[in-house]
């Protein structure tokens, strides 16, 4: 029987399939110390992104076929030094990319009428100050005809593009490689409508200069943020930036520099430098909408995500099981 350990957990649905196939799922929480006397046993081993698989696990383990990611980023396991000793690593990139998108949009929301300020207020003065915070909160700003500015047109940023569409915004990508793509947007016993994006009419700096609302959407492993001090410089004054990506693409550095000058009117960020240690400034800052990074944890996404990983291993093994 094809052993599995599912050592960050697993969705029910996945584990549902598991067991339908015959498959046995074990989903005890092994401590990382104790992985190397453990893991031996196992053919296939599912992790998030807590546990990780380095290469002298990986030596300790030649029976282990398959190392599954049940999320996106590979950054805990050394896949290309596993790949090279003839195990499967795989992971479900497009699972979650809706449920980032959405995440996307509650912190724009946030951010255009200051609830995360207002959260952290009303609860103290809500009903000693309640005119004086009525008065502070506002000038909050609308979405529609805003211009926002996607970095990174893949599966996430398409999804973006798409709920900023059915708000009126105006969608303005760029890609390094994509320079066109078709998304759908469905309206109930209507069908569904193709709108045809082109990126390849306008440049990066233009979007810099143009985007009220700026989200990135793209790989990053470390090195120079993709949007630094130069980049927030080119910004339209007042614009807001997201960071739903990977900790770092936006200096953290740059980014409290402009809300404190009054360059950005604020942030949201779902990833940090330093996880799971994120600098406190960011944290208390008034301006700054923040998450756990949690993008891809919805009960939809989980579910996609273990369906999918549970289809692919049972996939793999056909009937060799
Ligand atoms: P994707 O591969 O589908 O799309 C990424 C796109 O970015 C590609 O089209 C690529 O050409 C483009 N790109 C790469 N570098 C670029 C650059 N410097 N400038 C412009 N475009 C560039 O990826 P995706 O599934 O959309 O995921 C995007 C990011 O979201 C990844 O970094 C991923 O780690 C992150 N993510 C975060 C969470 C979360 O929990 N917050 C969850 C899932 C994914």
């Amino acid at each position: 029987m094809i052993k599995i350990l599912a050592n960050d957990g697993l969705h029910p649905d996945g584990m549902t399939l598991f067991d339908e196939a015959g498959y046995q799922v074990d989903t005890e929480k092994i401590s990382q110390e104790d992985l190397p006397n453990v893991l031996p046993d196992y053919d296939v081993v599912i992790v998030r992104s807590a546990t990780k698989i380095r290469k002298d696990l990986i030596d300790r383990c030649p029976k282990l076929k398959i190392i599954a990611r049940a999320g996106v980023g590979l950054d805990n396991i050394d896949a290309e030094y596993a790949r090279s000793k003839g195990i499967t690593v795989m992971n479900t990139p497009a699972a979650s990319s809706k449920s980032v998108a959405e995440l996307v949009f509650a912190h724009i929301f946030s951010l255009c009428r200051f609830l995360q300020q207002a959260h952290r207020d009303m609860p103290e003065k809500g009903n000693t100050a309640f005119k004086e915070l009525k008065k502070q909160y506002s000038s909050g700003i609308q979405l529609h005809d805003r211009t926002l500015g996607i970095v990174g047109f893949g599966r996430i940023g398409q999804e973006v593009a798409r709920i900023g569409v059915a708000l009126g915004m105006k969608v303005m990508p760029v890609d390094l490689v994509v320079d066109q793509a078709d998304i759908g947007i469905s309206v109930y016993n209507s069908g569904n409508v193709r709108l045809s994006v082109h990126l390849d009419t306008y440049e990066w700096e233009e979007v810099l200069a143009n985007a009220d609302f700026l989200t990135l959407h793209v790989p990053f492993e470390g090195g120079k943020p993709i949007i630094g001090e130069e980049e927030i410089e080119k910004m339209k004054d007042g614009a807001v930036l997201i960071n739903t990506a990977r900790g770092g693409a936006i200096g953290e550095e740059a980014l409290l520099n402009a809300l404190n000058s009054g360059k950005l009117r604020g942030a949201a960020l779902d990833v940090y430098e330093d996880e799971p240690n994120p600098r406190q400034e960011l944290l208390e800052h008034p301006l700054i909408s923040c998450s756990p990074h949690i993008g891809a944890s919805t009960l939809e996404a989980q579910a996609n995500i273990g369906l999918a990983l549970a289809d692919r291993i049972i996939a793999y093994y056909g009937d060799d099981k």
